[in-house]
């Protein structure tokens, strides 16, 4: 059994695919190839946006709006502790410093109102920065509280950055992820919802003057013409044949979103009163189910059912086993174990089941069975 299964998917798209990438061969544009302002096209009329930048990665998305807001050291970027590293990554790239509120432990996303202490709480602890802006993260594919982070950014002039890498094709109130804040990122690797074969990434945003600036930073900081260079910028450019791919990758995606839909709603039903505690989707949010993640009671309980899955052949991940205030890379950042509590325990506790649109009933019925056997 397999965590992420994309050879299913590509068994589905494998002619389209191929024809995509023969389109490419034959027309020889491996660079800002044509293949890359209709995927902007595409990606932007389905997330409901104005303007796609697509890119290299989606560390680059992320770099790539921090540059465009011209982050800089004495910069304070507010963010979450519970993340992928190339969350708070980009903003030390910069010289800024991230600083990191806590999570719900509901949603495992950043706690609106311990995002608010800290941003209150700036000027008392960390007086010489300045705040600039808030990166929510979308964790495992679900939506951040846009409502109180949006309020909140306004009344202190701070832009939101949506750190959309998992949550491409989930929902918040009606409106589809990666237009939730004032711009967003997501990735292309091949693992998350929507993957390519090989690295890639977009940044989202309706405003026309940010899309520009983004545009230029991502070849060099270009002006009029390639070899007239009018701010500092970067190599970010997508391929043209992971465009080609995402193009067949993106047909398909509305139905995958569907079905991904239906196995997590088949494990949660079947985890009520398994003592095991199911993700929670608050009201009028849409998750995507990048992860189906749940908390066991403690870090030796998630022991016991890892290795029982493990022995039945059946793969779990623990996304993360260390919120990013303890590594070793932030340590200049003087946080302490139970600077973040929350973080800290979900850390001990979660652990992700395999998820991905081609799992079948038998498989998972099988991963359900074993998982709440009693020991
Ligand atoms: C995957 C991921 C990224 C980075 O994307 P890459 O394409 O791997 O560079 C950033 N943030 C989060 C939350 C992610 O899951």
């Amino acid at each position: 059994m397999q965590f992420i299964d994309l050879a299913a998917q590509q068994r589905r798209i494998r002619n389209q695919i191929e024809e995509n990438i023969r389109a490419v061969l034959d027309h020889g544009k491996y660079i800002m190839g044509p293949e890359i302002a209709e995927l902007e096209q595409r990606l932007g009329e389905y997330a409901g946006v104005k303007n796609v930048i697509c890119c290299a990665s989606g560390t680059d998305a992320l770099l790539m709006g921090l540059m465009a807001y011209g982050v800089k050291p004495g910069d304070a970027v507010f963010t979450t502790p519970f993340t992928f590293i190339a969350t708070a990554e980009v903003i030390r790239l910069l010289g800024a410093t991230p600083v990191f509120a806590d999570i719900d432990p509901n949603t495992c996303n950043i706690d609106p109102g311990a995002l608010e202490a800290e941003i209150i709480g700036l000027e008392t602890r960390h007086p010489n920065l300045t705040p600039r802006g808030i990166i929510p993260v979308d964790l495992f594919g679900l939506p951040a509280d846009y409502g109180e982070i949006n309020r909140m950014a306004k009344a202190h002039g701070l832009f939101v950055m949506e750190d959309a890498a998992q949550s491409f094709g989930a929902e918040y109130h009606g409106q589809k992820a990666c237009g939730l804040g004032d711009c967003a990122c997501t990735s292309f690797f091949p693992a998350k919802p929507l993957g390519c074969y090989g690295d890639g990434g977009a940044i989202f945003t309706d405003n026309g003057n940010l899309a520009q600036w983004l545009q230029s930073i991502r070849i060099h900081g270009q002006g009029k013409n390639k070899y007239d260079n009018i701010r500092i910028g970067l190599n970010g450019r997508m391929d043209t044949l992971q465009a080609a791919i995402l193009l067949a990758k993106l047909s398909i995606f509305p139905e995958e979103v569907d079905l991904r839909q239906a196995v997590a709603l088949r494990y949660t039903a079947a985890l009520e009163g398994s003592g095991l505690i199911p993700p929670t989707v608050p009201p009028k949010l849409k998750s995507v189910w990048a992860q189906y993640s749940v908390l066991a009671e403690d870090g030796d309980h998630r022991n016991r059912l890892q290795a029982r899955l493990k022995d039945a052949g059946i793969p779990t991940a623990i996304y993360y086993p260390k919120p990013l205030h303890l590594q070793e890379a932030f340590s200049g950042l003087k946080y302490e174990k139970g600077s973040f509590p929350v973080s800290e325990a979900c850390a001990a506790r979660i652990f992700s089941l395999p998820m991905h649109p081609y799992l079948d009933q038998t498989d998972q019925d099988r991963i359900i069975d074993v998982l709440i056997s009693n020991p």
